[in-house]
């Protein structure tokens, strides 16, 4: 059997890789691969039946390189102090690699969460978040959590809601976590924001002519059969946008069971079953497979999008995607992606492709600390301008346009489309950036690689000036 390495070893590892082909000074690469600051809490909760339950619960800062660092929570029994240092890790490399103004953080509470009544989560949330406070790792310019798995909007309205009470005077104190509901200061476009940067990553990914030449792949998304693991709001939103431009959907994966149609399934209406009968098992019209054994279904994309560690040595020979879209963090390992490659397979790798999470978590903050909304104040400008230009188009053309044809183009952009147009150019131009690591090293590094020696050297950039290093 082969050695297990820790979650945190193997992020590591794949940095030493990546590391060892760049020129940078060793202690700068010591640096930027150090876990600067964790923090471990236990706290007693009263439970609704009156009895007290120990919380663990923790925080990790991976890199101060730029402040404030920035990373979701988690609620899950997995969570542990390695996978939170991991995590943190990956989202400090992520950030960089679509130059997100961030370093790294990641939180986690060891809560299995559906063993617990909404006012226990409240309670658990809102005491994480004092703790936070009290020890300096939460605030606007500090430390900014987000969503992670078993995490949502309502979690982070608890800790806005808590750090905001105790921050009395704090102008910006709303930009202290991202993902809120709008009505409490979030943005538009947030909650789809990482499915959708993982349907604009695989995107461009299947526009490539010699990637898709080289996978015997046609070219584009059109007909692309797609296999998804998890449906939780990354898998479904990736799932739902990848099926809209064309792509089927074969098989979808949960915990509890997976289901295939070789002709396609509609992800809503599997979403739809699944609330209804609490398990995606036995969906009319499709077949059942054991919930593993999904990522192995014949397929040309598998995106997994549930946990790490889900991708391994064992089951990598099995797989016959020949895309990995990794929408969660770590879900290959380094082992597997290394057989994936040698096999030829293409592994968009996660540093890249769930950064849209992150990304529009940015612009929220932004959003807040400007204190207004994107696009009030040029909205009507540029839909007066676009009026105006096609009234000249009419008086030069002789052709009338009709109300539908004018509000269709003469549109001002709302928050939304201002979101996902900066998310949009964000993913396409780091995209670009790791072709082009890619190429330099001629073709022979994975794009996991590439991503990390993007990362590395933004990273030793920021440390360029301080004359800290030798
Ligand atoms: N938890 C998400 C991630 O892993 C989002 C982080 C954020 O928006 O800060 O990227």
């Amino acid at each position: 059997m082969a050695k297990r390495y820790s979650f945190l070893m193997q992020v590591n590892h794949a940095f030493d890789k990546a590391a060892a082909l760049t020129e940078h000074d060793p202690t700068v690469l010591k640096t930027i691969k150090a876990v600067n600051s964790v923090y471990h809490i236990q706290f007693p909760i009263l439970r609704d039946d009156g009895s007290i339950e120990v919380i663990h619960a923790w925080r990790a800062e991976h890199s101060h390189h730029k402040q404030p660092t920035k990373g979701g929570i988690r609620y899950s029994m997995a969570v542990n102090e390695d996978e939170i240092m991991a995590l943190a890790a990956l989202m400090t490399y992520k950030c960089a690699v679509v130059d997100v103004p961030f370093g790294g953080a990641k939180g986690g509470i060891k809560i299995a969460r559906h063993k617990f009544s909404e006012a226990e989560l409240e309670r658990i949330t809102r005491r994480y978040t004092f703790e936070l406070v009290k020890k300096n790792f939460i605030g606007p310019g500090i430390d900014v959590p987000a969503p992670d798995f078993g995490t949502g909007a309502k979690e982070m309205a608890w800790i806005a809601d808590t750090y905001t009470s105790l921050a009395t005077g704090e102008l910006n104190a709303l930009a202290c976590v991202t993902a809120k509901p709008v009505s409490q200061g979030g943005i538009r476009g947030r909650t789809e924001a990482t499915g959708r940067g993982v349907y604009f990553g695989i995107r461009e990914a299947c526009d490539n002519p010699e990637d898709m030449k080289r996978l015997g792949l046609s070219r584009g998304l059109e007909g692309k059969r797609v296999v998804v693991q998890g449906l939780g709001n990354v898998g479904y939103h990736a799932a739902k946008f990848l099926a809209e431009c064309g792509a089927v959907i074969v098989g979808l994966a949960e915990y509890e069971g997976a289901i295939c149609n070789p002709k396609g399934l509609d992800v809503d209406e599997v979403v739809e079953y699944r609330r209804t009968n609490e398990s995606i098992v036995d969906f009319p019209g499709a077949e059942n497979v054991e919930s593993k054994a999904a990522l192995e279904l014949d397929c040309d994309i598998l995106v997994p999008a549930a946990l790490e560690n889900q991708i391994t040595e064992e089951n990598a020979p099995r797989i016959k995607a020949k895309i990995i879209g990794e929408a969660a963090n770590g879900p290959t390992t380094g082992e597997a992606a290394d057989i994936l490659f040698q096999r030829g397979c293409l592994i968009l790798p996660d540093t890249y492709l769930n950064a849209g999470g992150v990304t529009v978590s940015y612009f929220e903050w932004v959003k807040n600390l400007s204190h207004v909304r994107f696009g009030r104040m040029e909205k009507r400008f540029e839909q007066g301008a676009y009026r105006r230009l096609l009234k000249a188009v009419e008086k030069v053309t002789g052709k009338h346009f009709t109300d539908a044809e004018i509000n269709e183009i003469a549109r001002g952009a709302s928050e939304e489309d201002l979101v996902n147009s900066g998310l949009e150019e964000t993913m396409v131009m780091a995209y670009q950036q790791l072709i082009e690591i890619r190429e330099a090293h001629e073709g022979k590094i994975t794009l996991r690689t590439a991503a990390l020696i993007n990362a590395i050297d933004k990273i030793a950039a920021s440390y360029e000036h301080l004359g800290i290093f030798p």
